[in-house]
């Protein structure tokens, strides 16, 4: 069965595999191969590897020796890794303990297993989990060379969403000033910072606020970032006119917010705003309600649409790329 690899010329191959390490990449469950003057080291999350390196799949040997929770089950269960914890979906709760009592029992390095245990709800986007193993729900999530504490019980959180975050993080230039309107534990505005940016997140979850600036702290750049724990609508007023980015991650209400995100805007500005449509009509109802906000005193382009990930049959989470001009 092929696994993601890194691939890299055999002689960059203990850097890479280093560096790899470094950022929990490493899928020890496999063997690091060479072949043909090439080096495979198998990961653990392909989404999370630099862009620098290319992920290919390869036949690596299961190591041996090495016990996974297949071996153990039977069947191959579904999990998702996130730092040291393991996060499953499983409505049976026997199945669920069976699940993971197998993650902890095999070579998996980990150290918690937490069933879904709610759909995210709530204005603060937060789940309700089971503890079926560990004691803790906090981790420390890495991504694309910075570290995020949090605490998935307490905050909003998505490892899925890190190729999209790095997507926009490769588009900030030093010197610009980015408002993020809810921010989280700072997963936009901390690799921002980090490439020279004057970052603020706004977030009505005071933890997350907590989270953000002890994660700014963590990764070097807490004198460019501010977190402020409010309201974005209230807080907005102190910096009309700022912001030459804007990030608008609230999928299911973010057109609530497009008259404070004008607000913020300043004279050029990009906007990235979060949306939850039908396939039918992914990008114009967003598109719709961003021309309604900002113009005429703004002339809005649309810089890019995507589509970011499937979210229900029928339903994708997308994403718009907006310049406003004023
Ligand atoms: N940007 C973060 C990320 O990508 O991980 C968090 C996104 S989460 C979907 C939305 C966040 O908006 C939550 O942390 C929630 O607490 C916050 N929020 C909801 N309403 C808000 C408001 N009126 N003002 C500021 N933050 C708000």
């Amino acid at each position: 069965m092929g696994v993601p690899c890194v691939r890299v010329r055999r002689e960059d191959g203990e850097a890479t595999r280093k560096r790899l390490a470094e950022a929990d990449l490493v899928d020890d469950g496999y063997d690091i191969t060479v072949e043909e003057g090439w080096l495979y080291v198998p990961v653990t999350d392909p989404t999370h590897v630099p862009d620098e390196y290319a992920v290919v799949e390869f036949d690596a040997p299961v190591r041996e020796g090495q016990t996974m929770p297949a071996d153990i089950l039977g069947f191959e269960p579904s999990y998702e890794r996130i730092g040291a914890l393991v996060i499953i979906d499983e409505d049976d709760p026997q199945r669920a303990r069976e699940v993971a009592e197998a993650i902890v029992t095999s070579d998996l390095p980990v150290e918690g297993v937490l069933n879904r245990a709610s759909k995210i709800k709530g204005e603060q986007r937060v789940r309700d989990w089971v503890v079926l193993a560990g004691d803790t729900t906090e981790v420390v999530h890495r991504e694309y060379g910075c570290a995020f504490a949090l605490d998935l019980a307490e905050v909003y959180f998505s490892p899925r969403l890190a190729t999209e975050r790095h997507r926009v993080v490769e588009q900030v230039d030093a010197g610009e000033q980015a408002f993020d309107m809810f921010a989280g534990v700072g997963p936009f505005v901390v690799p921002f910072a980090k490439r020279g940016a004057t970052c603020v997140g706004t977030d009505i979850n005071e933890t997350a606020i907590e989270y953000l600036r002890a994660n700014a702290e963590r990764n070097g750049v807490a004198d460019r970032v501010t977190g402020i724990c409010g309201d974005v609508r209230e807080v907005a007023a102190d910096y009309e006119g700022w912001a030459d980015r804007i990030v608008m991650n609230l999928p299911h209400s973010a057109d609530e917010f497009l008259e404070t995100a004008v607000l913020l805007a300043g004279e050029d500005c990009v906007l990235h705003y979060y949306d939850i449509q039908s396939d039918d009509a992914l990008f114009g109802p967003g598109e719709r309600a961003i021309r309604a906000a900002a113009e005429p005193d703004y002339e809005v382009s649309v810089e890019a649409r995507r589509a970011v990930r499937s979210y229900a049959p029928g339903e994708q989470n997308v994403v718009l790329d907006v310049r406003l001009r004023r």
